[in-house]
Formats: structure tokens, C-alpha cells, sequence
């Protein structure tokens, strides 16, 4: 291959694609290098044989604060409004998640619920978000109590199963995510956009890579093009000066070399049915029991109109092994894992011209909108034109 690019970028999820687009609407020539047989990372959805629109690695929502986010991906689809709700399913009552007063009041008798809510709103004030974590810090008896009956009927399981850890032992900000509400409010995010891509989700990469200074290409593992030695990059054995962008993880880029990274992977397990819905909302947790955390009924979600079949995913969370069929999904951060990250990373900066960005390369818990964020800004940074 002759061809010189000026970028190389490696992933084409969110990351790699929007930083991708991003030089080439500036002239830059790009090369996007991606290890699956398709596009759109974890992102990607298709109609499955049944003509079901499904996620092939779970339920994805975009939900976004930043205007500038929120254009960017407009450019690239239209939206279908949707305000995502989740309820858990505790012993078959089905509750609001996040906990929320709507579920108070299925908790708890009326006269008891009412007085718990004042107290809520005395303590924190009304519309505003308490963890879990701080709740259970709270020394009245009602509220430690109403902290350990959300503790045990939303958190504690369902915690367990995601990460094989209670909610003590993980990151605090990843129960944050989640926090009581004390509001009426049953949506699961209070972002300003929300919504669903209309014809979905890889349409956005396939309008976002469909320009003439991008190349991409699929099912090619970046690292059998790339090596990096002593500080310099080579690109198909010849030294390569243009940027590089690294969306993958980032102990694999360097052969593991200083131990393996630890990651949480999912196995989705998806079942078809001759009916037009099978449950009541786009997301049931199981909260209390089951083995899988939660189910997904995608039709909900994409607002695809279609009689007679629906699809639902089931989401079994493991520890990721590192065999050829998973995929890393989720950084287990923690002091110890993030310091073994830290190694990787002043590794990385000794390549002045690679990139690392996203969850894996960066080894955070980013949403969709925050990955579109850091890359819109990673492209500024490498070109200012951008
Ligand atoms: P990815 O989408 O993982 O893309 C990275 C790409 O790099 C992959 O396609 C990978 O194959 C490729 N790659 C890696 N290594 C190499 C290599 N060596 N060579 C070539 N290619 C390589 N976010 C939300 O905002 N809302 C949600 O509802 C939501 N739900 C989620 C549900 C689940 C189950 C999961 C796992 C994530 C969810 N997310 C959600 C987060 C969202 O998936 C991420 O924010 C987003 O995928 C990050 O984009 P990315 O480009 O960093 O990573
Ligand atoms: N969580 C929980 N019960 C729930 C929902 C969430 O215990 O019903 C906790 C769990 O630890 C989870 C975290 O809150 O990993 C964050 O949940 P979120 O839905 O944001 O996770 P995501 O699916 O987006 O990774």
C-alpha cells in the first residue's frame, strides 16, 4: 500500500469514527482500521432474521448535556424521541429504578410513605438526587431504614451480579450513576436530548465514515498492520509520523506486558417471540433475583413499528478472561487497577504521535455522548482547523 494518510485511527466505535470525520471534513486523509466485521463498536445495531432492530452489545440510549455533542450527531441522523424508564422487578412488583417517590409509594404504605418523602425533602430538598451510598449515611429511622430497603431490593443483588462485588467494594461513582431520586420524575436520565437515531445506530457511522478522504476498513486486527518500537510507529514495517488515535484496550496494544488489565465482559442472550410486546417497558432490571441483571425489549427503545415480533436481550455479566470470543466491555476501576493502568499510560506518552481515547483505551466508564465529547476535542487538538 503506498497510499500516505495523515491519520490512522484504530476502533471505528463512537471514538475512532467521530474523530475520523472530524479530519477529513478538514482535508486530512484517514485510515480507520476496525477488528470486527462491522462498524459502530459497541454501538452497532441491525435487523435481526425476524426484522427485529436489536443491539448486538446491549441496550444502547443516547442521552446528552452538551449542545455541541448533540449537534454534532444530528448532522448524521434524524431522531425518534424517547425517554428512556426502567423498572426493577422486585418479587414480580415492578418499581421505578432509579428509586424514585413514584416507587416509595409502592414500597411503602401511604401514611408511611408520605412522612418518609417529607423527611427526604427536609434532608435534600424536593427534585434533587441522593446515592445510595450517602442515603445509608443518614442516622433518622425511617430514612436509614428506607436506605437499606433500596439497598437490598435495587442495589445489592443487582450489584453483585454486574460486577461480582457489593456496592461497598466498587468505584462509588458507579452505583452515582443510578442515585435515588426525590422526584416524580420516572425517567432513568434527566439529560436535556434524549432519544433514539431513527433508523438507527450504525446508519450514524455509515453517513459519518461515507466521505472521500476516509478509508475503512473491517475486519483487520490493527496491531497486524501497526508496530510500536522504542517510541516510533510503524505502519506496515515503514515509520509512521501522522497521528495515531488507539480506541482498543490499552494492555493489549502493548502485548500485555505489564500484566492484563481486569474487565468485566457480557454475554447477551437474545430470544424472539410471536407477539407484538412482551413486557412492560423498554428495560426490566432483576433486582432481587435471576441470574441475568436485566432484560431489554428493544422495540420499546427504537420505536420500530412491527406486528407480531419482538426481541429481548438478556445481559449475563462475567469477569472477562481474555479468550478469543469476549470482548472487554467495562474498566473494574479501582486504586490497584487504575495504578496498572497509569503504567500503560506513561508507556503510551512516549509515542508522541498515538492517541489513546475511550473506555477501554483510557480505561473509564464513558457514555456515548462523553466519548463524542473527547473526541470532538482530541480532533481540535490535532488540527486546529477542525
Ligand atoms: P467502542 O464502541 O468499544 O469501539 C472501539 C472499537 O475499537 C471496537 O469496535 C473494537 O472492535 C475496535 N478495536 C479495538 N481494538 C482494535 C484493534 N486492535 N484493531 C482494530 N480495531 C480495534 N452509552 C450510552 O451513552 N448510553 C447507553 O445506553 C449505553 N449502554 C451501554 C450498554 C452496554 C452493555 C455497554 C457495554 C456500553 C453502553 N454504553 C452506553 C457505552 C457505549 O457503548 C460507549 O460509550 C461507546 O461504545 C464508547 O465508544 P468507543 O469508540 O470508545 O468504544
Ligand atoms: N445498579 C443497581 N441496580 C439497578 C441499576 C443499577 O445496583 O437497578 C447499580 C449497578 O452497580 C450498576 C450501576 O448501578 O452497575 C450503574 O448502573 P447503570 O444502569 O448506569 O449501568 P450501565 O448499564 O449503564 O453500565
Amino acid at each position: 500500500m503506498n497510499k500516505i494518510y495523515d491519520a490512522i485511527i484504530i476502533g471505528a466505535g463512537f471514538a475512532g469514527a467521530t474523530v475520523a470525520r472530524q479530519l477529513a471534513d478538514v482535508g486530512k486523509s484517514v485510515l480507520v482500521i476496525e477488528k470486527r466485521n462491522h462498524i459502530g463498536g459497541n454501538a452497532y445495531d441491525y435487523y435481526n432474521s425476524d426484522g427485529v432492530l436489536i443491539h448486538k452489545y446491549g441496550p444502547h440510549i443516547f442521552h446528552a448535556n452538551n449542545q455541541k455533542v448533540f449537534e454534532f450527531v444530528r448532522k448524521y441522523t434524524d431522531w425518534y424521541d424517547y425517554q428512556h424508564k426502567v423498572v426493577a422487578n422486585v418479587h414480580g412488583k415492578e418499581m421505578p429504578v432509579p428509586f424514585n417517590l413514584n416507587s416509595l409509594y409502592i414500597a411503602y404504605d401511604e401514611e408511611k410513605a408520605k412522612r418518609i418523602e417529607q423527611k427526604l425533602i427536609e434532608a435534600y430538598g424536593a427534585e434533587q438526587k441522593v446515592t445510595i451510598l450517602e442515603l445509608k449515611k443518614n442516622t433518622d429511622p425511617e430514612l436509614k431504614e428506607l436506605a437499606q430497603y433500596v439497598y437490598d431490593n435495587v442495589f445489592v443483588y443487582y450489584t453483585m451480579k454486574q460486577w461480582g462485588k457489593t456496592p461497598e467494594e466498587i468505584d462509588p461513582n458507579t452505583t452515582a450513576r443510578v442515585p435515588v431520586f426525590i422526584s416524580r420524575d420516572d425517567r432513568y436520565f434527566q439529560d436535556s436530548f434524549q432519544g433514539m437515531p431513527k433508523d438507527g445506530y450504525t446508519k450514524i457511522f455509515d453517513n459519518m465514515l461515507a466521505h472521500e478522504n476516509i478509508e475503512v476498513l473491517t475486519g483487520v486486527d490493527a496491531l497486524d498492520k501497526l508496530t510500536l518500537d522504542d517510541g516510533q510507529i510503524l505502519f506496515e514495517g515503514e515509520v509512521f509520523d501522522g497521528d495515531v488515535v488507539y480506541s482498543g484496550a490499552v494492555d493489549y496494544l502493548f502485548g500485555n506486558c505489564y500484566g492484563s488489565l481486569p474487565y468485566r465482559t457480557l454475554d447477551f442472550v437474545f430470544e424472539t417471540f410471536n407477539k407484538d410486546y412482551v413486557q412492560s417497558h423498554g428495560t426490566i432490571n432483576y433486582t432481587v433475583s435471576e441470574d441475568y441483571t436485566r432484560i431489554t425489549e428493544f422495540k420499546h427503545m427504537t420505536g420500530q413499528v412491527l406486528q407480531g415480533k419482538t426481541t429481548t436481550c438478556k445481559e449475563y455479566s462475567k469477569s472477562y478472561s481474555g479468550a478469543e470470543d469476549e470482548i472487554p466491555y467495562y474498566a473494574i476501576i479501582n486504586e490497584e487497577n487504575n495504578a496498572l493502568y497509569q503504567k500503560y499510560f506513561e508507556k503510551a506518552q512516549q509515542y508522541k504521535n498515538l492517541h489513546l481515547i475511550g473506555r477501554l483505551a483510557e480505561y473509564k466508564y464513558y457514555n456515548m455522548d462523553a466519548i463524542i465529547e473527547r473526541a470532538l476535542d482530541l480532533a481540535s487538538k490535532l488540527c486546529p482547523e477542525v
